[in-house]
């Protein structure tokens, strides 16, 4: 069943079918379609399943992620995200070093770089814009970000979107989960908040006042002697966890205090095994959260639940989470496990939002803003 012909940006000339009787197994938000490419001589016919974005109007963004440890690059299209890949720095002894840090971000972003060109299904010139995190971060991450985004902005001559990188962590919950208007809880290795949108900007109701619950997780990993990232290594070790030990109780009224916790749990380790530390330090910090999350969602009311950052890919947290959520009556959503962490699909997907927006910024007003509040970003496209 022919239903539209027409022409793609690059004068490839499109006949589209939909899913019909004839298709039985074609998802309903892929296309058939089959076109002619007249780039080449004599023009050779061709067909291809595509997803529906690549033939609306939805813009096509390349996005920038680097305010830490992860140099991310992507291209979406709309919703749909085209190409995403990270590189990750892990640091050899300690906490992530700025400098090398950055270092390690200047090495790999040409490389993803030179990648995501050769991968590219069209054009350069159908790059609508570039998206990059412009803060909260790392000063020297954020400058090597910044300096490959307005390079590439004034080469392909796109405009350039200033991306607030704990703001991407909700606008990519929001466009991949049904969570429309959540209250959010974001746990990351830099930041810890509980956001939700209330007239023109995300607000927050209770943040971390010394470290965030990643940061928090890798520092006790470190002093413990697992390998990094300790999040991932304290889930694991507190699976085998017998007995709750007592820690202090880190919430401070809707906000939290954990660097205290990461203390009063390594000075337990001569008297208890890893993997008691690690159940009840996750037990006590996630309490925590869940404590402010539920008193939060009670105030405001919101009918979802949405859980993003680095951290939310802890199953006892969303365990817990989802358990707040039920008791509220509220939908619980959680970002797939694989753009959790910092990645360059959630800046230009948040681009893309700006996109709509016409939230652009010129490359002479383009500098990196290393402790840019949510809370200080005048949301352009929420209305
Ligand atoms: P982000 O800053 O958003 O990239 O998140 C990185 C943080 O997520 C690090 O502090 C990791 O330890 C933490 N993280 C990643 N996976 C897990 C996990 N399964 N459980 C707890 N923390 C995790
Ligand atoms: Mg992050």
């Amino acid at each position: 069943m022919i239903t539209k012909r027409g022409q793609l940006k690059d004068h490839i000339n499109f006949v589209l079918a939909v899913k019909d009787r004839l298709w039985p197994n074609i998802k309903i938000e892929e296309f058939l379609v089959v076109y002619v490419d007249t780039r080449n001589s004599p023009p050779n016919f061709k067909s291809k399943f595509i997803d529906s974005d690549m033939v609306t109007n939805e813009p096509i963004i390349l996005g920038f992620e680097g305010t830490a440890h992860t140099a991310g690059i992507a291209i979406v299209k709309g919703k749909n995200i085209i190409i995403n890949k990270s590189a990750t720095y892990l640091p050899t002894q300690g906490g992530i070093h700025p400098r090398e840090a950055s270092e390690f971000l200047s090495k790999h972003f040409p490389k993803l770089l030179e990648q995501i060109f050769h991968e590219l299904p069209f054009d350069t010139q159908r790059i609508d814009a570039i998206a990059f995190s412009q803060g909260p971060g790392l000063g020297p991450c954020l400058r090597i970000t910044a300096t490959i985004a307005r390079a590439i902005s004034l080469l392909i001559k796109r405009p350039l979107i200033g991306v607030n990188h704990c703001i991407a962590h909700v606008e990519l919950g929001r466009m991949v989960t049904p969570a429309q208007d959540p209250l959010v809880l974001y746990v990351s290795g830099g930041n810890t908040q509980l956001i939700t949108y209330l007239n023109g900007r995300y607000r927050i109701l209770g943040e971390t006042l010394d470290v965030a619950i990643g940061n928090a997780l890798d520092s006790l990993g470190r002093k413990i002697g697992l390998p990094h990232p300790g999040g991932v290594h304290i889930e694991q070790k507190a699976k085998s966890g017998q007995q709750l030990l007592h820690l202090p109780y880190a919430i401070k009224g809707m906000s939290f205090s954990f660097s205290g916790v990461v203390t009063a749990a390594y000075k337990l380790i001569s008297e208890y095994s890893v993997s008691d530390i690690c159940f009840s330090f996750q037990e006590y910090t996630y309490a925590a959260l869940a404590e402010a999350t539920e008193r939060a969602l009670s105030c405001t009311k919101k009918s979802s639940l949405l859980l993003t950052g680095g951290v939310a890919a802890n199953m006892r947290l969303q365990e817990m989470m989802q358990g707040v959520a039920s008791e509220q009556s509220v939908k619980f959503f959680v970002v797939p496990k694989d753009l959790a962490g910092d990645n360059g699909a959630m800046i230009a997907l948040a681009g893309v939002n700006m996109y709509k927006a016409n939230d652009f910024i010129d490359v002479k007003n383009s500098q990196v803003i290393p402790r840019w509040r949510t809370d200080q970003v005048e949301v352009s496209w929420i209305h």
